[in-house]
């Protein structure tokens, strides 16, 4: 007898067909005598189809109205799958984020969690009902509804495992579970039996598309053991946890990243005080800048050299050439780039990691135009063209094809 949270995407609900195959997975559980909390996303492309609709009317429609409209994609979920839950002879009740007491903040559209009031899921469950919540929103202190961010559901999920403290969360999706790479890409990915959240964490921002980082992030602060596995082949998934409790393993997957710009500052002053207005000024717009690099001064002049988002790239070439401290300098913003990541927590402590990874691009005359290094990821930005036989090089390099 547990206390089992499931979380299940768009696609794995998608139309009636999938929310019978949901409503049965979840009644397969409860007949098992667990106690079952479901937590499910917009149907399909619902989401996506609410946004076309509102910029057809107000393309900067106030914010408020927007999480008004994009909270009704998870209403139709909840209710047609506890009616399918119904049929099959399961007793079922759905909730929407504020019956199930999800306090936020007033960030429309980016609404942080405050806390879970718990009490109507445990009555719900002590009267022996499933429960199927509404993922992705909550209610702010002016009782409005909030929403939590493309692909919030994830976060939803964690959170309930972690307020009802659940013996499990398993986030079903359309995928088997993580992988060391792309399998539709790279020949010879493997399945991860597990990974750890700092690893998870990595691999979600850098682009692997399986679980929100923000429920990462949250699931390691509560503990709480996550499950990513497919809601239509049921095997065992990927299991998402502590270091402590598992095997180090050198390189738990490889990422490719194609959403990047690689813009250059030649030939800068060399004074105090550049880098501290060349980066404020781009944190005022809210870019984020990922990669950067600061040659050394010559001849009182250095470059410097950092990534954005394709989308980025030029709007920070614009910003940077009115600024008067980089008077004299020239601007170039490179799009045909991409970034080849690898993480694992075994690199903290195993010597040679690098040198692996350049050795496997330089075998495939790959040029490396920047390096980035953190405690458990290696990263380079190449040339896009070469980015999907880089990807194959390195992973072959580390996880050999068997
Ligand atoms: N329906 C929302 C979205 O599409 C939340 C989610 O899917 O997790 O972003
Ligand atoms: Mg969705």
């Amino acid at each position: 007898m547990a206390l089992i949270v499931q979380k299940f995407g768009g696609s794995s609900v998608a139309n009636a067909e999938r929310v019978m195959n949901v409503a049965r997975i979840v009644s397969e559980t409860y007949k098992k005598g667990n106690d079952v909390v479901v937590v499910v996303s917009a149907q399909g492309d619902t989401t996506d189809d609410l946004i076309a609709k509102a910029e057809e009317i107000n393309p900067n429609a106030p914010k408020r109205e927007m999480d008004q409209l994009l909270a009704a994609g998870e209403e139709i979920s909840i209710s047609l799958l506890a009616m399918a839950i119904e049929t099959l002879g399961c007793p079922a009740i759905s909730l929407l984020g504020w019956q199930a007491g999800f306090n936020t903040n007033s960030v429309y559209g980016a609404a942080r969690i405050k806390n879970i009031r718990p009490n109507r899921l445990q009555a719900e469950l002590a009267k022996h009902n499933i429960v199927v919540v509404a993922g992705f929103q909550g209610i702010n202190r002016y009782d409005d509804l909030t929403t939590l961010g493309r692909g919030g559901s994830d976060t939803s999920a964690v959170a309930i495992a972690a307020a009802l403290h659940a013996d499990k969360c398993q986030i079903f999706t359309d995928v088997e579970g993580v992988y060391t790479a792309d399998p539709r890409k790279v020949e010879g990915a493997k399945k991860l039996k597990e990974i750890t959240y700092d690893e998870m964490l990595e691999l979600a921002t850098l682009g692997a598309q399986v679980l929100n980082n923000r429920s990462v992030e949250m699931a390691k602060k509560y503990s709480v053991e996550l499950e990513v596995l497919s809601s239509l082949n049921p095997i065992p998934g990927t299991i998402v946890k502590e270091a402590t409790k598992m095997e180090k393993m050198l390189i738990r997957g490889v990422t490719k990243d194609k959403d990047v710009a690689l813009v250059s500052v030649l030939g800068v002053q060399d004074n105090p005080g550049v880098a501290f207005k060349l980066f404020s000024k781009l944190s005022q717009k809210n870019i984020n800048v990922d990669i950067i690099l600061q040659s050394f001064g010559r001849n009182n002049t250095k470059d410097i050299v950092f990534t954005v988002t394709k989308e980025n790239g030029p709007v920070a070439v614009e910003l940077l050439s009115d600024l008067p401290v980089l008077d004299g300098a020239k601007f170039v913003c490179n799009t045909d780039v991409a970034k080849v990541s690898i993480v694992g927590a075994g690199m903290e402590s195993h010597p040679g990691t690098a040198s692996k990874m350049f050795e496997a691009l330089y075998e495939r005359g790959i040029n490396i135009k920047m390096i980035s290094t953190s405690e458990i990821k290696i990263s380079v930005i190449i040339d896009s063209e070469d980015a999907d036989r880089a990807v194959s090089a390195v992973h072959n390099a580390f996880i050999p094809n068997d």
